[in-house]
């Protein structure tokens, strides 16, 4: 076991350097960031599958405080945002921080030296004032359960583990999926590959990427005067955010989208039959828009076919689809996404008293304006339960809750708090808030998408503008969670100290709670009902795949 730091961030992605810069820029260098991969950049380290690409613009799609000037083109490729997510942790000197290779396997919260120690896997143990879980929401790359799997002998990977050693050249291959990932896949692929043949379980809605290599005279200027480049990403965000008017919730604007996304098609496919396939069931904004260009001619190219019959069984030498049809392969690529926690936890999370995180969300995850939960003291999440964006950048989502977080710590440190709970009240009442503004959305309007558990609950997307989302993590405020300063004093459960009127303690959370004028049985009532609104069917659904990213 190392010695307590104050901060310990798990995760050496976009979301935990970005916490780490913000700490240094609030003074806070004494943190440490675990990280189980050989190298920083979640994502963007993981996903270098020929053609991958952001589809937010980068001049959105990277921090508003770390801005780079010099993105080559509007939607830029994966090796140039790692590019930049290396050029973070080189200009903040990040790395003296990162503990590479090491697996966190379990978080467990010390009520006594109110301290956090994290498990790894076979290595040592940390232990921490504060943590921030930043370990990403679609890092773990997801193969389907399809049957026969294991019988294949072809070659075959994950398109988040992109096998480069491996030629294309004349060979036949399948992509299984056709989300985010494989319409960047598909058009590189038909430009090598003898063959490509694209298993679809379910078309999404295409919309043209307006993508364009940006000018060295543009970014000349956006060097020489910063304030063009962070107009121009004003730009880029407010185009984004008109669009949650169609995409969050369904009304005229989403018949707008769906009559462009048509035109594209009808534009793009002149076979009836194709289009046919490729027409979506649902409205636009149920499943992530895919933002392609080349999608749709790729598919029409001689070595290209659509298939649509659902897969029935992997055979040794190839794909046998629902129709019979027995598909010869030499290698298949799974765009099949990424296992999604939408209920449970990344790993065992302990916190007061024992309670355990991944039992309290086996029905789905909620947390307090998705950066903290109730009964775990000074930890936090990035990209935490209905932070997802639907129609901007995540980044915009993961910049505000950073900030948050670390004013949090801040505050955490500088008025001495052992522990910084949010207070249970408070939690349910935005929970309640928040399921009852998602009931109103495209996503729970019954269409079926990976930011649902099986059992329609939703605790994946934020039901609302980004500029909601933002403003309510402007401000930490202190009345929503309860403070100790001192270590519990547990032989005197009946206690009168001054430290509570800092905010509060947990033991003693009915004189606090009392003096909220929030009694602890109707605290426990707006528990109660907010569960019930939970779904009440097995945990079994803790995970579930992705369709694409
Ligand atoms: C192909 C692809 C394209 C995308 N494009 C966009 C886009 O255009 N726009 C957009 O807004 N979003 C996009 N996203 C979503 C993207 O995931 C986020 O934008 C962002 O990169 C997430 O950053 P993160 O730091 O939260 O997570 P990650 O980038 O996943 O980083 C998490 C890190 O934590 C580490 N980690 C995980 N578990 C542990 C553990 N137990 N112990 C130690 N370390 C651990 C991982 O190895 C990883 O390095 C895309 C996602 C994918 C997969």
């Amino acid at each position: 076991m190392s010695d307590t730091t104050t901060v310990l961030i798990i995760g050496a992605g976009f979301a935990g350097l970005g916490t780490a810069v913000r700490l240094l820029k609030q003074g806070i260098d004494d943190f440490v960031i675990l990280e189980r991969a050989g190298e920083v950049g979640g994502t963007w380290r993981d996903n270098t599958y020929p053609g991958a690409a952001c589809d937010v613009p980068s001049l959105l799609y990277s921090y508003s405080f770390e801005q780079n000037p010099n993105w080559s083109r509007a939607y830029s490729g994966s090796s140039e945002i790692l590019d930049y997510i290396k050029g973070l942790v080189d200009k903040h000197a990040l790395s003296r921080f990162i503990r590479f290779h090491v697996n966190v396997t379990g978080l467990v919260f010390d009520d006594d030296s109110a301290t956090w120690t994290a498990e790894t896997d076979g290595g040592p143990s940390y232990r921490a004032r504060t943590v921030v879980v930043a370990s990403g929401p679609l890092s773990n790359a997801s193969l389907p359960d399809i049957r026969g799997l294991e019988t294949y002998i072809g070659h075959k990977f994950h398109s988040a583990r992109w096998d480069h050693d491996y030629d294309m050249a004349d060979k036949r291959v399948a992509v299984i999926g056709t989300g985010a990932s494989a319409v960047q896949i598909v058009p590189e692929l038909v430009k090598t590959a003898r063959s490509v043949k694209v298993f679809q379980r379910t078309p999404g809605w295409v919309l043209p990427r307006p993508d364009f290599p940006h000018p060295r005279v543009a970014r000349a200027a956006f060097s020489q005067v910063p304030v063009l480049q962070s107009t121009a990403r004003q730009a880029w965000f407010w185009a984004h955010e008109v669009m949650a008017v169609g995409m969050v919730w369904d009304t005229s604007a989403t018949t707008v989208i769906q009559w462009a996304a048509k035109a594209n098609l009808r534009r793009q496919v002149k076979d009836r039959w194709l289009r046919k396939q490729l027409t979506p069931e649902f409205r636009p904004g149920c499943k992530r828009m895919l933002m392609t260009n080349d999608y749709y001619p790729a598919l029409q190219r001689d070595n290209c076919k659509l298939i649509s019959w659902p897969i029935a069984t992997i055979s040794p030498t190839g794909i046998r689809t629902a129709d019979g049809i027995e598909h010869e392969v030499d290698c298949i690529v799974f765009a099949t996404g990424f296992d999604v926690c939408k209920a449970g936890t990344p790993f065992p999370i302990s916190g007061v008293d024992g309670r355990k995180l991944g039992e309290e969300w086996s029905h789905g995850a909620y947390a307090y304006k998705s950066v903290s939960v109730s009964g775990y003291p000074n930890l936090f999440f990035t990209f935490g339960p209905n932070s997802g964006p639907g129609h901007n950048s995540a980044l915009v989502y993961m910049e505000a809750e950073i900030r948050y977080i670390v004013d949090a710590i801040r505050m955490i440190i500088d008025r001495g708090f052992q522990t910084f709970d949010v207070k249970e009240v408070r939690q349910n009442r935005y929970h309640a808030h928040i399921q009852r503004r998602l009931a109103a959305t495209t996503w729970n309007s019954g269409c079926k998408s990976w930011y649902l558990t099986e059992d329609g609950y939703n605790g994946t997307m934020y039901p609302g503008f980004a500029t909601q989302f933002v403003r309510q993590l402007a401000r930490v405020e202190l009345d929503d969670y309860l403070t100790r300063s001192q270590p519990p004093a547990r032989k005197k459960p009946q206690r009168t100290r001054p430290e509570l009127a800092a905010g509060g303690s947990h033991s003693a959370s009915k004189v606090r709670r009392q003096r909220n004028g929030d009694p602890a049985s109707s605290d426990e009532r707006r528990r109660k009902a907010v569960r019930r609104s939970a779904p009440t069917t097995s945990s079994d659904a803790a995970s579930q795949v992705v369709d694409g990213a």
